[in-house]
């Protein structure tokens, strides 16, 4: 099947709290690195005719800004955890621009979330200027985005399904410290694959460092690259120096092109 060229941007590369952490004074808060500044987890998906974007983080808005995204035509969320759906109210501007709903893909456990925490976009009675959705339901099928290919890869986030995400040679996957087998089969022929890497300790629901160097070299894939990180992994210039080059961190901004 042919695929057509795709752009992936790193829109953040940072955990939950984000990198800076709020009144952290460690050494990677007070880097003065920009690749040591990570915004909430995400990334833009573009084709020629179609942007989509992984997740709504609490950053959204600066994201979208920053990356001078103008159209959005559609959200697909990876699962309900604040730090991924936050920032979904803004797509308001995109509403506006384009006098359409934003279609916005996820699943029934993220849906449950968006409907209680956006409640007022889902009201029967909508007072002006809410965010207008419109929920496609998904789950490990296959679907288009206008000419993208997304083909969901089910992975776990300790009890907690989270969707990762394969496009052609690309395969994005954050939040996750489990991969069944009949999943790896998904991912397998990729040439890049983004993992979560939390930090080097052991955690409850996230890969580790090791563990998410592990998984793309039993995977077999060329590239991977990491994000979801935490202030707790270190500065970034530090952790990438000892990782083979094939095995690195993502920052803020980085591109790829298939
Ligand atoms: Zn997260
Ligand atoms: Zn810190
Ligand atoms: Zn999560």
């Amino acid at each position: 099947m042919s695929y057509p060229p795709i752009k992936i941007t790193f829109l953040g590369t940072g955990t939950s709290s984000g990198v800076p952490m709020i009144g952290c004074g460690c050494e990677v808060c007070t880097s003065t690195n920009k690749k040591d500044k990570r915004l909430r987890s995400s990334i833009l998906v573009q084709s020629a005719t179609t942007t989509l974007v992984v997740d709504t983080t609490p950053d959204f808005r600066y994201q979208m800004l920053r990356a001078d995204v103008k159209h959005l035509d559609a959200v697909i969320f990876t699962h309900p955890h604040k730090d991924h759906i936050a920032g979904l109210d803004d797509v308001r501007a995109y509403n506006y621009f384009s006098e359409n709903p934003m279609e916005v893909y996820a699943n029934v456990l993220t849906q449950e979330a968006l409907k209680r925490d956006f409640y007022y976009a889902f009201a029967e009675k909508k007072y002006p200027g809410i965010p207008e959705i419109n929920l496609i339901t998904i789950d490990d099928t296959p679907f288009l985005v206008g000419d993208i290919l997304v083909e969901p890869i089910m992975v776990h986030h300790l009890k907690m399904p989270v969707l990762g995400f394969r496009f052609g040679k690309f395969t994005y996957i954050t939040d996750a410290n489990g991969i069944d087998d009949t999943q790896k089969e998904k991912i397998k022929g990729s040439d890049v694959i983004v993992l979560n890497a939390l930090r080097k300790e052991k955690h409850l629901s996230h890969f580790t460092l090791d563990e998410a160097v592990a998984m793309a070299d039993e995977l077999k894939i060329p590239q991977a690259y990491f994000t979801h990180i935490s202030h707790q992994l270190g500065r970034h210039a530090n952790v990438n120096a000892s990782l083979p080059k094939n095995r690195q961190l993502a920052w803020d901004k980085l591109v790829l092109e298939f």
